[in-house]
């Protein structure tokens, strides 16, 4: 496995094994990597001839206060992670790699599909997601990409902006990895304290609970909200950002269930604000 961590000495390599008729499977990553990422990767391996992993805290997707110098890294333990699963490439470029001085070109999906959940509180991060993942998707120029169910906004966001720039790329959507109590694995469950991540089960749990009342038969999407804000609220210093029904293609809030649906929830517990979701065909 090669770790390049230059735009110039990726491209050389991947002009190479495109020359030699090789399909490119990509995994995009902030790093500090569990299974959840490494999932992508399994994926990755199985179904292209060569694999290339980027890790890239990206600073333009981070707002004002928010964990951007924090972020955990360790770039040493994720190279040897996705050694292990056979990738070919390592993309870890600087954020002066990536954004040099003068830089000033960005990628922004307007509307509907960036306002909502995530988007509401966390203003212009879509188009740092959508800006960086523009340009490693032009450095890297893969036949497919893969990226974690568990960022449901990010993945329909990236769908919409492949349709609409013509990237010649298929997303991969991939399903969200637990731990076997059911919290989604995220790098930024390491700032939970050991009670914190017992209380995080919460929304896991509400999720599961939620689905379940819908298999049941309960189609009103108001009532399922305020069961899961309810649930949640039985942990007295979560902090919710969101809770949302809503169409998991158009992300449009949904007042029956009924469709394509994504239950999608945003909460602060202790320090970190945590995401989960559930989707389902009703
Ligand atoms: P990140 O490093 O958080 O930017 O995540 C990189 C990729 O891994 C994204 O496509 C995420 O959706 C995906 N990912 C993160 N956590 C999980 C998880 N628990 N299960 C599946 N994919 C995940």
């Amino acid at each position: 496995m090669k770790v390049c961590k230059t735009v110039r000495q990726i491209k050389i390599e991947i002009n190479k094994a495109i020359r030699a008729g090789k399909s490119v499977g990509f995994v995009p990553t902030m790093g500090y990597l569990h299974d959840g990422h490494l999932s992508l990767i399994k994926r990755a391996r199985k179904e292209n001839d060569i694999v290339v992993v980027s890790i890239f805290v990206n600073p333009t997707q981070f707002g004002e206060g928010e964990d951007l110098e924090s972020y955990p890294r360790d770039l040493d333990r994720d190279c040897r992670l996705v050694e292990k699963e056979g990738t070919d490439f390592v993309f870890a470029p600087s954020a002066e790699e990536m954004y040099p001085h003068g830089y000033m070109s960005y990628v922004d999906v307007e509307g509907n599909i960036t306002k909502q959940l995530c988007g509401k509180s966390r203003v212009g991060h879509f188009k740092g997601v959508a800006t960086v993942v523009s340009k490693l998707f032009n450095i890297v120029t893969p036949n497919k990409a893969y990226f974690g169910q568990k960022d449901a906004q990010q993945v329909a966001v990236l769908e919409q902006m492949v349709r609409d720039l013509n990237f010649n790329i298929e997303i991969v959507p991939c399903p969200i990895v637990r731990e076997a109590d059911g919290l989604a694995l995220s790098s930024r469950n390491t700032y939970l304290s050991q009670k914190e991540r017992q209380d995080a089960l919460i929304l896991s749990k509400s999720l599961i609970e939620a689905e379940e009342m819908i298999k049941n038969g309960e189609r009103d999407a108001a009532k399922i909200k305020n069961f899961i804000i309810n649930n949640i609220k039985t942990v007295e210093y979560a902090d919710i950002d969101y809770v949302e029904i809503v169409n998991a293609k158009t992300l449009e809030d949904l007042d029956q269930i009924q469709g394509d649906v994504l239950i999608a929830l945003a909460v602060k517990i202790g320090k970190p604000r945590l995401i989960d979701n559930i989707r389902l065909e009703v």
